[in-house]
């Protein structure tokens, strides 16, 4: 399918929909479905939404609407390298995910072949290289998602700081 039908039909195929389908089968299929309550007075959100403003309000942004918005943008307009900030240690496949996600965006729109670092804690950076298969698959999968019934929760690490516990683990 051509990749602008996307948005005429289907879920809305942002980074944040591909770093949840890296990062729970359940909340991936809550948010495409419209149905992720966010509490927006919970501290860690309000903080960690805090923490990005200030760090990313004074750098280049680029505009990858309707496939989201990625943290900033170095490098030439032909040669830009797009990067992503993750706040986690270890859970960090989901951010790859994303940045590829945006790496495909880029080309998409902008028909540019752009490249991605990933700024992780602790000051480390990690290069992205675009792999454009993975994200179509992904973004196939997050169609399929829709057709289909929430999955059963499984326990898994990031379960402990989620804001949808409540709901899996009464
Ligand atoms: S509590 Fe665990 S299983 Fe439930 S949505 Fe969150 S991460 Fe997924």
């Amino acid at each position: 399918m051509p990749s602008n039908q996307l948005l005429n039909q289907g879920p809305k195929i942002t980074g944040l929909a591909v770093f949840y389908l890296h990062s729970c089968s359940v909340l991936v299929w809550l948010w495409i479905q419209g149905q992720l309550v966010i509490p927006q007075q919970n501290k860690f959100i309000r903080s960690g939404r805090k923490a990005d403003e200030q760090k990313f309000s004074n750098k280049r942004s680029l505009d990858l609407m309707p496939y989201g918005k990625a943290d900033w943008v170095t490098g030439t307009q032909t040669e830009p390298v797009i990067h992503e900030g993750s706040r986690s240690k270890q859970h960090t496949e989901p951010k790859r995910a994303q940045l590829r996600h945006y790496l495909w965006a880029a080309k998409e729109l902008y028909g540019i072949d752009a490249t991605g670092q990933l700024h992780l804690k602790r000051g480390d950076v990690e290069r992205v290289e675009p792999d454009h298969e993975a994200v179509e698959a992904d973004h196939t999968r997050l169609r399929e998602m829709l057709e289909e019934p929430m999955p059963e929760p499984e326990r898994i690490r990031i379960c402990k700081g989620c804001t949808n516990k409540d709901w899996c683990w009464p």
